[in-house]
């Protein structure tokens, strides 16, 4: 443990309005919140403590966390990792907050913004591919030559710097992976993009992040016994996650396993195909390697074909058994044309088709896929033979991207066999999805708690985990839970220096039918309209569900309403632009869901009421809610308000931050699921809410009320 506890006056001659925050930034307003969370973190980093901070809109957060690690890094020289949800958040930080600060603090640290190895080109793809011009079609060959002609101008060989229209197809071809990389002995190792960024990334003290990154380095590093080499960002030891409400979604996602058809496809057409040999493996190693023995020939016309092929076959025989145990033995009605999701339950795999046919097709399956492992790894062994020849160059390529394949080969085998295990019931969850041109099988595991105390909270020295929404009811019981935090944490709350009570008023009408009921929609309609005409359009109406959001929009489309207003919906026009057009034109009124609950900005008029029209519970016949459930169930806990409450809490509180983003902004919510103050639950969410003004009165009443809202702050 550190000894060395922060200077209490060091943070006053930041964050004070004749500090250095007050002279530097022309708007500085000081807020004691600010200063207390920075305290609040700096003293985690000396006591070496995981804190848990929930800082309301306009504290100012992410200076909050950003001064001690500065300090930590200017002081102790350690390295911070500071992980984010969204993207939008990772630019403010290393574009706006992270130069301003160095420039006001007059230190001299690195910062860099570390993306995945995807994200880089890999100049020896690149090479093949411009010396195998066979490799891809017509098309692809204008976007290849695009990519070289970037390439050889680019600073950082990162594909968000591309301008130019590119498949996702290309992009893989020429992206940098792990596994076919062979760092050191790759002749462009020096000028390569990603270990140059990996460089920069060592160098530098502050290294900002996204919570998928972060999870795929625990990930790499516990799967590798934590080698060093092996791990996707350089060694740190203090951390803080923002945007934390999100970190227990990822991790579960991550630690997923998925067995996806197209996926499996996909790598079975990287050895040979059908329709194009010319582009396959097999088809460069038949022409570089010009003086091959009969048997190597014979394993590459013949035996690897062959094996393809019989595998491909396998693949679309066992996943088409998968969609016909659904369909027609389990009588379930798979919709056509949508995404669609089905947890598989002991009764599922206590089914004689379970055993027989699927999980035989799937058996079959793994003992090909791993037959091809073999072959290839025979395959890389024969030609071995040509090291030390003219053939030497192409003999490195072509094994790297051989033993690879082996790699993958023998993964997508070992989570078949995972998925049909019997093993850790009561710990995992299983499902199937089923997409209009894919199915894929995941498994998932149930709680993260464990694996994120292990492989993450005790490595770091310090963490911090921080959100605008982080507790229910005032406390951090939910998050501790869900993440498996119990010891030597720092929690607090910081309020948000908003007049809520002054600026904002909570709706809700008392005489409105509950969201089971039949006349629900029709009535929320009817309300939606009501809302819109009193706060003059410059709304937003946040719906749970996609199909509720279309129908709305469709009927208030058709009235006259939408002469006077401009309306928006969401999947009409990209996000960007949506909220651009929001924006521009007054009195817009955006229907959305689930992406424009959070991570949205728009401060000021532009937006001046939320409509929230039901609240937001997750899918109770989602797999994993289902799984969750069931497993709170047996340990005697309750989940519904242990666990399906808090989250929809979460949320809720989300889409009720759209409205205030400064201290100028003033505006009506209305939330027309009235369970809000009509069930024993509903305190939890208005409890959680900042102390706005609330009005819970019958629908004709409520409409006068914002009529008058607006009349008095729109004069
Ligand atoms: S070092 Fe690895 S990522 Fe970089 S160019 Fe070589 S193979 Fe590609």
């Amino acid at each position: 443990m550190s000894t060395t506890h922060p200077p209490a006056e060091w943070l006053d001659l930041i964050f004070s309005q004749t500090g250095l925050l007050g002279r530097f930034l022309g708007a500085f307003e000081e807020r004691s919140g600010q200063k207390e969370m920075a305290r609040q973190i700096l003293i985690g980093y000396a006591e070496e403590k995981i804190a848990l901070v929930e800082a309301g809109t306009g504290i100012g957060k992410s200076l909050a966390y950003l001064v001690p690690a500065v300090y930590w890094a200017l002081k102790h020289q350690e390295k911070t990792v500071i992980s984010t949800h969204t993207i939008a958040l990772q630019e403010q930080l290393i574009h706006k907050d992270i130069p301003f600060l160095l420039r006001t603090m007059d230190a001299d640290l690195k910062a860099v913004l570390v993306k995945g190895m995807g994200n880089y080109v890999c100049l020896r793809k690149l090479g093949e591919l411009q010396s195998q011009p066979l490799l891809f079609s017509s098309e692809e060959s204008n976007e290849v030559q695009a990519i070289e002609r970037w390439a050889e101008r680019s600073k950082e060989g990162s594909r968000s710097e591309i301008v130019f229209p590119l498949s996702p197809g290309t992009w893989e071809k020429v992206a940098a992976e792990s596994d076919t990389c062979n760092h050191v002995h790759c002749p462009h190792y020096k000028e390569c993009f990603f270990f140059r960024a990996r460089k920069e990334a060592e160098d530098a003290q502050i290294l900002v992040i996204n919570h998928h990154l972060l999870m795929a380095d625990i990930n790499a590093r516990r799967q590798t016994d934590f080698r060093e080499e092996k791990a996707i960002i350089p060694s740190y030891e203090r951390a803080v996650i923002d945007e934390a409400h999100h970190l227990e979604e990822i991790a579960l996602e991550s630690f997923a396993a998925s067995i996806d058809r197209l996926y499996l496809n996909r790598l079975l057409a990287k050895i040979f195909s059908e329709a194009h040999p010319e582009r396959s493996r097999l088809f460069l190693i038949r022409k570089e390697f010009t003086t091959l023995s009969p048997e190597l020939q014979h394993q590459l016309d013949v035996t690897l074909p062959v094996q393809k092929k019989e595998c491909a076959a396998l693949v679309e025989n066992a996943f088409s058994l998968f969609t016909h145990f659904m369909e027609t033995e389990l009588q379930e009605n798979v919709p056509f044309g949508r995404e669609w999701k089905k947890r598989i339950t002991p009764e599922m795999t206590a089914h004689a088709y379970w055993s027989d046919p699927l999980k035989s097709a799937f058996k079959l399956l793994v003992d090909h896929l791993l037959g091809i492992a073999q072959s290839l790894l025979a395959l890389d062994a024969a030609l071995e033979t040509f090291k030390g020849t003219k053939f030497q160059e192409a003999l490195s390529q072509h094994s790297i991207e051989i033993r690879a394949l082996v790699m993958r080969f023998e993964q997508q085998a070992e989570m078949i066999q995972q998925f049909f295990s019997e093993e850790r019931e009561d710990q995992r969850v299983r499902w199937v999805e089923i997409h209009p041109s894919n199915v894929v099988l995941v498994d998932a595991t149930l709680d993260v708690s464990s694996l994120l105390q292990e492989h993450f909270f005790s490595r770091m020295r310090s963490a911090t985990l921080c959100s605008a929404t982080l507790t229910t009811n005032r406390g951090f019981s939910f998050v501790k839970e869900r993440l498996g935090l119990k010891e030597d944490l720092s929690e607090q709350i910081y309020d948000s220096p908003f007049d809520y009570a002054e600026r904002s008023l909570l709706l809700v009408p008392t005489d409105f039918p509950a969201p089971t009921d039949p006349q629900f929609n029709a009535q929320a309609t009817f309300a939606i309209r009501q809302a819109i005409e009193a706060s003059r359009g410059n709304a937003f109406v946040l719906f749970t569900s996609y199909e509720m959001l279309q129908q709305c929009y469709d009927k208030i489309s058709a009235t006259p309403l939408a002469q006077k207003y401009k309306l928006l919906r969401q999947g009409q026009l990209s996000r960007r632009i949506l909220l651009e057009q929001f924006k521009e034109n007054d009195g817009s009124v955006l229907f959305a869901t689930s992406s424009f609950w959070e991570g949205v900005d728009v401060p000021g008029d532009a937006l001046r009421c939320v409509i929230i029209v039901k609240l937001p519970f997750q899918v109770p016949t989602e797999p994993l809610v289902q799984a969750c459930t069931e497993r709170m169930e047996k340990e005697g806990k309750n989940p519904f308000n242990d666990y399906s409450v808090p989250q929809a809490v979460i949320r809720f509180k989300q889409g009720f931050g759209r409205l205030i983003r400064t201290k100028n902004d003033r505006g009506c919510i209305v939330c027309l699921d009235n369970r809000i103050i009509k069930k024993g639950y509903g305190k939890v969410f208005i409890n959680s809410l900042p102390p706005c003004r609330t009005s819970f009165v019958p629908q004709d009443k409520a409409w006068e009320e914002m009529r008058a809202f607006y009349e008095r702050t729109l004069a």
